[in-house]
């Protein structure tokens, strides 16, 4: 991973989770060729982990194959929500939940 390729090492994004692609505000231009070109996504995995999945991916530079930051998304259901969480040097870090219920729970019918 490369800082020198970086703005800001883990900007702050809020509840922005991205579990594909890359943040290319925060790339200033790849340290090893001096190029800004386009970041390549490789090495992509998903694992799944006691009902977590775990996305990761390298940022790699597209003219040298630098490896600029390693990207870290997971997403697990915690009772009624979906929590998201974002890590990654280029992409910031990031934590979002949303409920699973279309409606107000106080409302839902029981299903128990
Ligand atoms: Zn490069
Ligand atoms: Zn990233």
């Amino acid at each position: 991973m490369c800082t020198d390729c970086l703005q800001k090492e883990y900007p702050d994004r809020g509840n922005t989770c991205l579990e594909d692609g890359s943040y290319l505000m925060n790339f200033v231009g790849c340290a090893n060729c001096n190029q800004r070109d386009f970041v390549l996504i490789s090495n992509r995995t998903t694992v799944e982990e006691d009902g977590e999945e775990i996305v990761t991916y390298l940022h790699m530079c597209k003219n040298c194959d630098h490896i600029i930051a390693r990207h870290e998304y997971t997403f697990s259901v915690v009772d009624d929500y979906q929590e998201y969480t974002m890590l990654c040097m280029l992409c910031g870090k990031a934590e979002d939940s949303i409920s699973v219920m279309p409606d107000d729970p106080r409302q839902a019918a029981p299903l128990f």
